[in-house]
């Protein structure tokens, strides 16, 4: 892991020599754990051209040292990581211009680098975006595995989960199965908070699981993921409870159809907006293009949310080595709502659809 971490850091100097920088302070967790490899909740990271320094507190001696020993500097400080940042600061050598990560510093973080105590005030402070995020883009090979391994976590509770889910059940006690399954199977944690949603409900494409009770005929919509070393899988499959209607089958189908358009001839090099386009384009020529009203998709690795997006308004390229969602949706309230979701990952060939759990309707109970 070493050399993987020296390398990202390479990459990070590289684009911090392009933009005339000397040094980023990363604070954003996700963004310290992809370069130095150091898991814990509290830390700010230095990075210049001829070192990286990882600061945290006393909670971290013993994992920041096994995690990120290796790569970076690692100090332990007990009372103010940002007091120590202004002691250590100065010892770094050729650090002028000092980028901060403007979409992850708060304004009260803000106002303490542009007010340092005494001594503070040599360095220039330059708010920068997206300089960690858009290496972390691309996807080596272990982080592929670990999106793989969170791949099959997820469909393999999904499967267990299923075979249990009835009529009379709650969204909850639902939720509550499959987050067990999640975890006997390995997941670390849940992504972000797991979305059981049925009947009408299935109709909000966010809905938090609540107590309402599965009747007969219910559409059942799962959106949940699991994590493996850090990394994120996020799938959703819709169901019936019992018997689906003709309707219900219908718009399935355009859904899944509509997935598999996109899933088929998504590639790398494509700008996020077409992708979105090949989905909403098949969506809208079935006539339910108003009832598909969010993106279709987002970046997977980890975080669950990440670059790059898949959407209307997404001008720049798919790189090589991303991994994406697919994810379009028919919403109708009133109704319920159907979305499909795998996760894909772009390569240089072509693609891999990573997520593989049936897509046709399954009537379950
Ligand atoms: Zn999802
Ligand atoms: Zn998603």
């Amino acid at each position: 892991m070493t050399a993987v971490r020296e390398r990202r850091l390479a990459a990070l100097r590289t684009a911090l020599d392009a933009a005339q920088l000397d040094a980023l302070l990363v604070s954003a967790l996700p963004n310290v754990r992809y370069l130095s490899g150091f898991s814990g909740s509290s830390a700010l990271l230095v990075v210049t051209a001829e070192e990286a320094l990882l600061l945290t507190d006393f909670r971290y001696s013993i994992q920041a040292n096994v995690e990120a020993g290796g790569v970076v500097r690692v100090i332990i400080e007990p009372t103010s990581l940002w007091s120590r940042l202004w002691a250590e600061l100065p010892l770094m050598r050729n650090v002028e211009s000092i980028a901060f990560e403007s979409a992850h510093v708060t304004h009260a973080d803000y106002q303490r680098l542009v007010e340092p105590p005494q001594g503070g005030a040599r360095w220039q402070w330059r708010p920068s975006v997206n300089l960690v995020e858009s290496l972390r883009e691309r996807k080596d090979e272990t982080e592929i595995a670990h999106i793989r391994d969170a791949a099959r976590i997820a469909e393999l509770a999904l499967e267990r989960t299923t075979k249990r889910v009835k009529a009379g059940m709650s969204e909850l006690a639902i939720c509550g199965l499959l987050e067990g399954e999640l975890r006997a199977c390995g997941s670390e944690s849940h992504p972000f908070e797991t979305i059981i949603a049925s009947g009408e409900r299935a109709a909000l494409p966010h809905a938090r699981s609540s107590s309402r009770t599965l009747e007969s005929g219910d559409l059942l919509l799962m959106d949940f993921g699991a994590v493996s070393n850090g990394y994120c899988s996020d799938i959703t499959r819709t169901f019936v409870v019992g018997k689906a209607t003709a309707e219900q089958r219908e718009i399935h189908d355009v859904v899944r159809e509509s997935n598999a358009t996109a899933s088929g001839a998504i590639r790398a090099g494509m700008r996020g907006k077409d992708a979105d386009a090949l989905a909403r384009g098949y969506i809208e020529r079935r006539g339910w293009g108003e009832a598909f009203g969010h993106s279709l998709g987002h970046g997977i690795g980890l975080e669950v949310h990440e670059a790059p997006r898949l959407s209307k308004a997404a001008d720049s390229p798919l790189p090589v080595g991303s991994v994406v969602t697919i994810e379009p949706g028919i919403y109708r309230p009133g109704w319920g709502g159907v979305r499909i979701e795998d996760d894909v990952l772009l390569t240089a060939e072509g693609r891999e659809i990573l997520t593989s759990f049936p897509r046709e309707l399954i009537e379950l109970g």
